[in-house]
């Protein structure tokens, strides 16, 4: 993040510290204005502007303020917190201001510096290949796309007139390789267009419209694609409590999730989590194209021994990386975990501040700053006429799993997916331990014609067949807990066995296995409709008075549990066998 330009020439202004509070800063004398980026005290620690009142200036500060005390320098950039965007964020780790990792360690190590260390966003001095796909001569708008570079061996990297720019008709195109800031198009006004555009992360980019999406990110996990599903641009929350599956379900979605680009952003989880994602991620094969997961990744990496204010950044610049992928036409995933640790951090600023605290002591703009940030999520068209989509996951982790605390309750008003992990189901090793009672996903009927398209014609009812005979299932278990199993009627012994058997064999999936970690949405279906058949034909033979006990024990059944884990290259051969035993099995009863 960027100091693209070399502080000591854009200093708009020198203040003075006047008192340090932790990362809260206030300085005298300092013309600014609100959101200007300042560097505070003899080591230049970078910080922003968030309040002004008088002659004093409110500073918060990215960086550990130790040391730093009343009297030092407070310079001024007189610009906006900026990410730098261009080639060579994917396959990239950042901290919580777009400091990439590698790049501060090395700086570092070798000069002794542990603050107050600048590195820009992106290599200024990497060099990248550019093929034009503009003309001399070519009129040329805002946003449009003038060339590409082959970012990563997964994904080309789209050059675009930068929002803030008005286009013209282009006079010199080149090819070659070149830095992200040298001029690759040229036109006739003299406007220089390079890799690499500066975007102030508290503002959205640009886009024509946001559209009602209609197209499910499919996931690849049968309990999300089956009964919970996710638009293309549409925005989750995922709380998760401490061993419920919280880092292996945000896997499984990096990698098998059909987006294009995936956005990460590790935000104040304990250090050795967020360790853990940083070393994990790496190692990670991306499923699609058989390359590495980072070639299509970004990482920005907040752990909670960085400094607190750069926690509350993070979710911004991550979310304008993704906007700038959006802009390409790329469909972005991006996940942030956990937007309680960002809130938290809201919170700590806000006390330092002596603002009004709200509930529990968080601000009264939390709800506010929450739904700004989700409000960035969306399928757009763009500016320059192609269509993206950025869909948001927000991990939330509720103290004590009490989902009645107000990150939880004001992320839940926002979002319209909610996957409840549930640390009783991952006790029991039922997993993706995410409960179907108190899960939802307010897209299932505008997602239902994509399904019933491409998928088939009856997805939505067999759908509301599983629905219905899970929530029945759950009412007999308050009756079973209370007077045993063998006090209900017939139907409804066999109405648990068929529930069984969605649980088993339908809604558990297992991340770590070569086959079930990934299942297409056709085999999601084939699944279900063979616990239907199941059900159907079990019902029948009940009908004419064949006991539940001789039902459920025909050999076929048991192989249900099996399809999950058969090769999609043999399943459906699978299903068909087990379909036809099963009714010649169940048929030779009566
Ligand atoms: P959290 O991040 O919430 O603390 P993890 O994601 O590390 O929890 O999951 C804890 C353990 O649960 C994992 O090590 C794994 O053994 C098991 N687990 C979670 N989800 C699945 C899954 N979908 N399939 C198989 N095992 C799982």
């Amino acid at each position: 993040m960027s100091q693209a330009t070399d502080t000591d020439a854009t200093v708009a202004d020198t203040g003075v510290i006047r008192s340090v509070s932790g990362p809260v800063v206030t300085a005298t004398d300092l013309d600014a204005r609100m959101n200007d980026v300042v560097y505070v005290g003899e080591e230049g620690l970078m910080g922003e502007v968030i309040e002004i009142e008088g002659d004093v200036t409110t500073i918060q500060v990215y960086e550990e303020t130790s040391g730093v005390g009343p009297g030092e320098p407070v310079d001024n950039t007189g610009e906006p917190l900026t990410v730098d965007l261009g080639p060579g964020m994917l396959d990239t780790i950042y901290d919580g201001v777009q400091r990439p990792l590698d790049v501060l360690e090395e700086k570092m190590n070798s000069a002794f510096l542990d603050r107050g260390v600048d590195a820009p966003g992106i290599d200024l001095e990497e060099e990248w290949e550019f093929t034009p796909e503009v003309e001399e001569g070519d009129q040329v708008e805002s946003g449009d796309v003038v060339g590409v570079v082959p970012e990563t061996v997964t994904i080309d990297h789209k050059v675009m007139v930068p929002p803030d720019e008005e286009g013209g008709v282009v006079s010199e195109t080149k090819e070659g390789t070149f830095t992200v800031e040298e001029p690759v198009v040229v036109l006739e006004d003299g406007t220089e267009i390079t890799m690499h555009q500066e975007w102030p992360v508290r503002d959205k980019r640009p886009t024509v419209e946001k559209e009602t999406p209609t197209t499910p990110l499919v996931s690849g996990q049968r309990i999300l694609d089956g009964l919970f599903p996710l638009a293309k641009g549409g925005t989750a929350a995922i709380p998760g409590p401490f061993g419920s599956g919280k880092t292996v379900t945000q896997q499984s979605l990096a990698k098998f999730a059909d987006a294009d680009i995936v956005v990460y952003i590790g935000c104040g989880e304990r250090g050795n989590e967020m360790t853990e994602v940083i070393e994990d991620f790496p190692e990670l094969e991306d499923p699609k194209s058989g390359n590495d997961l980072m070639a299509r990744t970004c990482l920005i990496a907040n752990t909670s021994n960085m400094p607190v204010a750069a926690r509350e950044s993070c979710v911004y610049t991550g979310i304008t990386i993704a906007e700038h992928y959006r802009d390409m036409g790329y469909d972005v995933a991006l996940m942030a975990d956990s937007t309680s640790r960002w809130a938290e951090a809201m919170r700590e600023i806000s006390s330092r501040l002596e603002e009004m605290p709200g509930e529990e002591g968080y601000p009264a703009y939390l709800a506010a700053r929450l739904s700004q940030f989700y409000e960035r999520a969306g399928y757009f068209q763009n500016v320059n006429g192609t269509e993206g989509s950025i869909s948001v996951i927000g991990a939330v982790s509720p103290p004590g799993g009490d989902f009645s605390e107000p990150v939880t309750q004001n992320t839940l008003r926002i979002v319209k997916t909610f996957w409840a992990l549930d640390s009783d189901l991952a006790e029991r090793r039922h997993f993706p331990a995410i409960n179907w009672n108190d899960s939802y996903s307010l897209y299932r009927d505008q997602l239902d014609d994509w399904f019933r398209d491409n998928v088939a014609e009856d997805w939505p009812d067999k759908r509301q067949w599983a629905v219905d005979t899970l929530d029945e299932e759950d009412e007999l278990q308050e009756i079973v807990q209370l007077v045993g199993k063998d006090a209900l009627p017939e139907d409804q012994r066999l109405t648990l066995e068929v529930a069984r058997f969605l649980r088993e064999a339908y809604l558990q999936q297992n991340a770590l296995h070569d086959v079930d970690r990934y299942c297409p949405p056709e085999k999601t279906y084939d699944i279900l409709g063979l616990i239907k058949t199941f059900n159907d034909e079990a019902f029948d033979a009940l009908d004419a008075g064949v006991p539940v006990e001789e039902i459920t024990s025909v050999d076929a059944a048991p192989k249900i549990n099996r399809v999950a884990t058969t090769p999609d290259d043999e399943y459906e051969a699978f299903v068909a066998e087990i379909e036809e035993n099963l009714v010649e099995q169940l048929r030779a009863l009566y």
